[in-house]
């Protein structure tokens, strides 16, 4: 079995909050190091961001723009983030740790910054691996090629995700879908097959 997790607002919050920070970050950290000037870059960003219509799959493009990427989301991640957020861990390792089988993350994020919050929320030794926005895997969920680098069809999949829209392709698939949300699910939504408020609360189910 294999399970595969979402990152942002399912193992820690409020990731909206997070991602709006860590945005604006970047653009300070980009602008003062002399990098771009802050219309040309805020202009690509549009751009990236109406094509892929996500900032973040703008910031790990941005990769193209020769930024050294992994320094500044360290810098960023480490340094502000945390300090300037009430950062909540929504996941213990044990509520993951417990659940039969191989756990993987699949995060909308930029990939270095996925791992480099999973790090931060100490859960690395859980998780096999951590797979997020790269310039190589561009697509994000729910479009059905971001599913590929995680998807085993030898194996039994479970989608664990606290965005409803992203379970669908996973149920077509034939994998299991879990919805966790402080709301249940609309009604609308016949792919989900669980829904649970906690993550914690995941090993009572039967998958
Ligand atoms: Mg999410």
């Amino acid at each position: 079995m294999r399970w595969v997790f979402d990152l942002d607002d399912l193992l820690y919050g409020p990731g909206r909050t997070t991602c709006d920070a860590f945005d604006a970050c970047l653009r300070t950290w980009t602008v003062e190091r002399g990098l771009f000037i802050s219309h040309e870059y805020d202009v690509r960003m549009a751009e990236l961001k109406n094509a892929h219509r996500t900032r973040y799959a703008a910031i790990a493009l941005c990769q193209g723009f020769d930024l050294p990427f992994d320094e500044c989301i360290g810098e960023i991640v480490d340094t502000m983030i945390l300090d300037r957020l009430a950062l909540a861990r929504w996941a213990l390792p044990d509520d993951i740790r417990c659940l039969p089988g191989e756990k993987v993350v699949l995060s909308n994020s930029p990939e270095p910054f996925a791992q480099r919050m999973v790090r931060l929320l100490g859960l690395e030794h859980v998780f096999s691996s951590v797979h997020g926005i790269t310039p190589e895997y561009p697509d994000m969920k729910p479009s059905p090629a971001a599913y590929d680098r995680v998807d085993a069809p030898d194996r039994q999949l479970v989608m664990v995700e606290d965005t409803e829209e992203n379970l669908r392709v996973p149920h077509e698939r034939g994998w299991r879908t879990i919805l966790v949300s402080k709301n249940p699910p609309t009604g609308t939504s016949p792919w989900i097959h669980h829904y649970v408020k906690t993550v914690a609360d995941i090993r009572y189910l039967s998958i």
